[in-house]
């Protein structure tokens, strides 16, 4: 301790230390143990909802098979086609379904407790992207022609070798790899 700080000083200052120094893992974990009791009760929540949806599916699916409940080919509310799904309004009539084409159901789905939309980047406008587009299609050509290394594509544009090795797998850029270049 210093001279000059008084104790209660002291213990402020390690205290401001301490939190301003915690990594986030850190602070993560003390979230989580002060809120443990509401994490609980959600997790629950979340397993009985699970539990209710997979048998309300099961049933449907039964029924399906057993010729009770008949798939439509377009759906109720825009009378689109494509892939029509069996929509529960309610899991506790797990026979009663509203049938959906996928877009339909996923509106229906956007409620405040379920998957909101997102948005799906691709390539360079992702956050996280380390590669332009000309880059990934250049490193793709480089990769298919096989005369360099994933190293040594890698080092020419300035990324991890790990970058080349999603962008081949088509982990990333995936829409590079769906057309023919
Ligand atoms: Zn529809
Ligand atoms: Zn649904």
């Amino acid at each position: 301790m210093r001279s000059g700080l008084s104790l209660i000083n002291c213990v402020v200052l390690v205290r401001s230390v301490t939190i301003r120094g915690m990594t986030n893992r850190e602070r993560q974990r003390r979230w989580r143990i002060k809120h443990k009791d509401r994490l609980k009760l959600e997790s629950q929540q979340r397993r009985a909802l699970r539990r209710v949806k997979t048998s309300a599916n099961t049933k449907v699916a039964t029924a399906l098979r057993k010729g009770e409940l008949v798939r439509p080919d377009v759906c109720e509310k825009c009378a689109g086609s494509g892939d029509i799904d069996a929509h529960h309004p309610d899991y506790s009539k797990p026979l009663e379904v509203e049938w959906l084409c996928r877009k339909c159901h996923y509106q229906q789905h956007r409620g405040p407790f379920e998957m909101a939309a997102k948005k799906r980047y691709r390539g360079e406008e992702h956050k996280s992207s380390k590669l332009k587009e000309h880059q990934a299609r250049e490193a793709l050509i480089l990769i298919s022609a096989g005369k360099m290394t994933k190293r040594a594509i890698a080092r020419r544009f300035g990324v991890h070798e790990s970058t080349i090795r999603l962008l081949e797998l088509g982990i990333t850029w995936k829409h590079l790899h769906t057309r023919s270049c």
